[in-house]
């Protein structure tokens, strides 16, 4: 998937140039380091913002994003009813109250929503881009009516952009992922995006144990003022992640054009919904949503293209880790939440994902492949009926 296809001489090479010096150091805080500065560096230039600061994961991005921006205890978060669980796993490792909130057609938080579920307690949004964009100048404009703060988790939207803009830059902080599924892959990994100075440092100091990193203060002495965990990044993933970067433009080509040969040659076809977006030019290219009848037909359609070596990306098999209807594991230590089927409070989100195929796109894709999940659609359309 994406920039796991394209792991090779590129990434050996980085790490070579790392074990090449007198004195090798892995360490992102050792003597000379350098990979995890570059890799912040290219990356804030790359997205066209300020600061960077390199993490250990996606889910440490999200987790410091929100640190930095000072959530914490008694703040209500609202977010997706659709995303992967980290933002929310987040959300309440701070001590702060998830509100998930019914998706639109777009497939991304409904703007209407979120007006809806905002307390005195609201603290901040987190948009989350499945791919594409969610309607981020309604979103913005309700955040800054209500006074709070947008966050993007945007671990599977690198690249993607919204009028022009790229996500993970329109709030106030932007996290990424580079984790196997991503855009961008370097074993474990993630990163996040800010312009604000003050969030950058909070969210860095919490990636290492609330360390200021104060210049000219040698580590250990210098101070501290909030708590912390240690998510920092090493320099072996670092390497890796400067290789994947440089691969970033070419990761994104591909996957859009491969998705634009597969969409226009399905687009006739009557009985599967494609999805809408609020901006398709700026969406990325490795996935591909569509809807159908209903929740058998989706399953249907699956088991249709398994059958032809086609696995389908999280909807509808992976629902349950996607979905807020099924996180009983998580939801009901809330009092909100507790005792309550949480599958009825996202009836429509249930509803939309359960009748949901949604497709991998891979970057290398031969005319050959391509004809062939065509036809896998074709069929599988035909035999739903
Ligand atoms: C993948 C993902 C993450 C977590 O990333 P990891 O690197 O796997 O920890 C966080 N948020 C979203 C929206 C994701 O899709």
């Amino acid at each position: 998937m994406a920039g796991a296809e394209l792991i090779g001489r590129e990434e050996l090479a980085e790490i070579q140039d790392l074990f090449s010096g007198d004195k090798v150091n892995l360490y992102r805080y050792g003597g000379g380091n350098y990979k995890a500065r570059e890799l912040e560096e290219r990356f804030a230039e790359y997205m066209g913002v300020k600061y960077a600061h390199a993490v250990s994961s996606g889910t440490a991005a999200i987790h410091c994003a929100l640190a930095g921006a000072g959530i914490g205890p008694g703040d209500e978060v609202i977010t997706t009813a659709w995303t992967f669980i980290a933002p929310v796993e987040a959300i309440s490792a701070l001590g702060a109250l998830p509100v998930p909130v019914e998706i639109d057609e777009t497939y991304h938080l409904d703007p209407a929503e979120v007006e809806k579920a905002i307390t005195p307690a609201t603290k901040a949004v987190v948009a989350i881009p499945m791919w594409a964009s969610p309607k981020m100048a309604e979103i913005a404009g309700i955040c800054e009516k209500y006074d709070i703060m947008l966050i993007e988790d945007a671990a599977q939207a690198l690249g993607a952009t919204y009028r022009g803009r790229k996500l993970g830059t329109i709030g106030k902080v932007g996290s990424f992922s580079f984790d196997a599924g991503k855009t961008m892959h370097t074993g474990e990994g993630g990163i996040i995006v800010t312009d604000d100075k003050d969030i950058y440092d909070r969210a860095a100091e919490f990636s290492d144990h609330g360390h200021m990193h104060l210049d000219g203060l040698p580590r250990g002495k210098d101070p501290r003022r909030a708590k912390g965990l240690n998510l920092r990044l090493s320099e072996v993933t670092a390497a890796i992640g400067l290789a994947q970067l440089a691969k970033i433009d070419l990761i994104l080509l591909k996957s859009r054009e491969n998705k634009k040969r597969i969409k226009d040659a399905i687009r006739h076809i009557d009985n599967i919904m494609l999805r809408p977006f609020s901006d398709e030019n700026g969406s990325q290219g490795d996935t591909l949503i569509f809807r159908v009848r209903d929740r058998e037909a989706a399953l249907q359609f699956e088991a249709h293209l398994m059958e032809r070596g086609f696995g389908t990306k999280i909807l509808p098999e992976a629902l349950d880790w996607h979905f807020a209807g099924v996180w009983s594991h998580l939801l009901p230590e809330y009092d909100r939440y507790k005792g309550i089927d949480l599958e009825t409070l996202w009836p429509k989100t249930g509803t939309m994902l359960r009748s949901s195929i949604c497709l991998n796109i891979p970057v290398l894709m031969d005319d050959v492949i391509i004809e062939k999940l065509v036809e896998a659609i074709i069929t599988g359309a035909k035999e739903i009926g």
